[in-house]
């Protein structure tokens, strides 16, 4: 079957907000993040207690990561100590661009404004740990963007069809959420064979 690119890209909008959250959901999980739940139902996203607390119950979709007991101890210190702690930074910042650079891979309609808040959330962090030292953050956000980009290119199979689940089941709570993920990569993994 032949679809016209119209068709495709018009598909591609449809599932984008699904893929967005599933290179959140997919980054996260793979780096051992807790994910309570991911949701693209405005009702639930509106009346959820943990979104207006973490003031995110706009109604825009939401992938709901557990860090904050790990970044805020570096975060209120203001600097970062460890190797450990540069990989807690670096794998927070992994999964905040995920999202939008699922979404880049995916949706020949991306519009920046769709990646705005996780761009502003990763880079805000990295700068207040890094400023003043222009220099050695444009450095180390540089490499993490490219460190996020590969984590895309590697599961991008996985994060299309977890995307789709997430589409069509609009909101998976923390219980489902790695089953989801097992079924994605089985997807992913039938559609190698295939190819
Ligand atoms: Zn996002």
């Amino acid at each position: 079957m032949l679809i016209s690119d119209r068709e495709h890209d018009d598909f591609m909008l449809m599932l984008a907000s699904g893929i967005h959250e599933a290179g959140h959901v997919l980054a996260a999980r793979e780096f051992g993040f807790n994910v309570e739940w991911v949701s693209l139902d405005p009702d639930f996203l509106r009346s959820n207690p943990m979104a207006i607390e973490n003031k995110c119950a706009s109604g825009f979709p939401v992938t709901m990561t557990i860090t904050s007991h790990l970044l805020t101890p570096i975060a209120n210190r203001g600097c970062v100590t460890s190797r450990d702690e540069w990989e807690t930074i670096r794998r927070y910042y992994i999964e905040c661009h995920a999202g939008p650079l699922a979404e880049i891979h995916f949706n020949p309609h991306f519009q920046i404004e769709a990646g705005q808040r996780d761009f502003e959330q990763s880079d805000g962090l990295l700068w207040h740990l890094m400023k003043p030292d222009k220099f050695r953050f444009k450095r180390k956000r540089a490499a993490f963007i490219k460190d996020a980009q590969t984590f895309v290119e590697q599961h991008r199979n996985t994060i299309f069809y977890l995307g789709v689940e997430i589409h069509n089941r609009r909101t998976l709570f923390a219980n489902e959420i790695d089953a989801a993920i097992a079924y994605a990569k089985e997807q992913a993994a039938s559609m190698k064979e295939a190819a």
